[in-house]
């Protein structure tokens, strides 16, 4: 089963990839996490990609397609989740051609709708732990005092994204609206769309998003 997982910065998307991961063995493919993999790199490519990352822009659909393409590739698996991917018309049609290409069908989208004040408040208030992606906030589930993860036990793991600030959000939230809302409506026209309330407790979510696989 492949799915798409689409919704602004902050819906939760991470998050529910990480349940799928852990529970039914499906492959996250996340372009944000590859993106910043290239970013810390010293290439050419990392260059141009921290910039854009850290003003909140998209990066060429050309370079994402291409790190798509590069792991669908490298990777077997019956069961893709992408994350953050497609985020624009060009970026759909081209996952079109490349499950094609590879016998793949593209099974569901699942829509996470949060309000924008919502967004703002859980990225602004956002660190995860390096070690295993679990997701903190400093109002609703504070770090340990202890400064362990209480998911993997890592110590001293956790950390804030660069582009986790208002300025930032306010460019990806933009970028959201601008360029990947689009998306919901193609979705719709081709029956593959299903939506889920991502305000709703992480655990609701999660069983939302299983009714919807089932
Ligand atoms: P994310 O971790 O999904 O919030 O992505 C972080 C940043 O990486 C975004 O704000 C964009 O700058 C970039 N990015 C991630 N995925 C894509 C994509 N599919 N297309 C263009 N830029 C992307």
């Amino acid at each position: 089963m492949n799915i798409i997982l689409l919704g602004p910065p902050g819906a939760g998307k991470g998050t529910q990839a990480r349940y799928l991961v852990e529970e039914r063995g499906m492959v996250q493919l996340s372009t944000g996490d590859m993106l910043r993999e290239a970013k810390d790199s010293s290439s050419e490519m990392g260059r141009i990609v921290a910039d854009v990352m850290a003003r909140g822009a998209l990066v060429t659909d050309e370079i994402v397609i291409g790190l798509i393409r590069e792991k669908l590739d490298k990777t077997e698996s019956n069961g893709f989740i992408f994350d953050g991917f497609p985020r624009t018309l060009a970026q759909a049609d081209a996952l079109n051609d490349l499950l094609c290409e590879k016998g793949k069908v593209l099974d569901a989208v699942i829509e996470m709708e949060v309000d924008d004040d919502a967004l703002v408040a859980r990225i602004t208030a956002r660190s995860t732990c390096a070690g295993c992606g679990e997701v903190y906030n400093d109002n609703t589930k504070p770090i340990p005092r202890n400064n362990f993860c209480t998911n993997c036990g890592a110590a001293d793991s956790f950390v804030r994204r660069a582009d986790d600030n208002e300025k930032s959000l306010k460019n990806r939230l933009m970028e959201y609206y601008k360029k990947t809302s689009p998306l919901i409506g193609y979705f719709y026209a081709k029956n593959q769309l299903s939506r889920v309330n991502g305000l709703l407790d992480m655990g609701v979510v999660k069983a939302e998003i299983a009714k919807v696989l089932k």
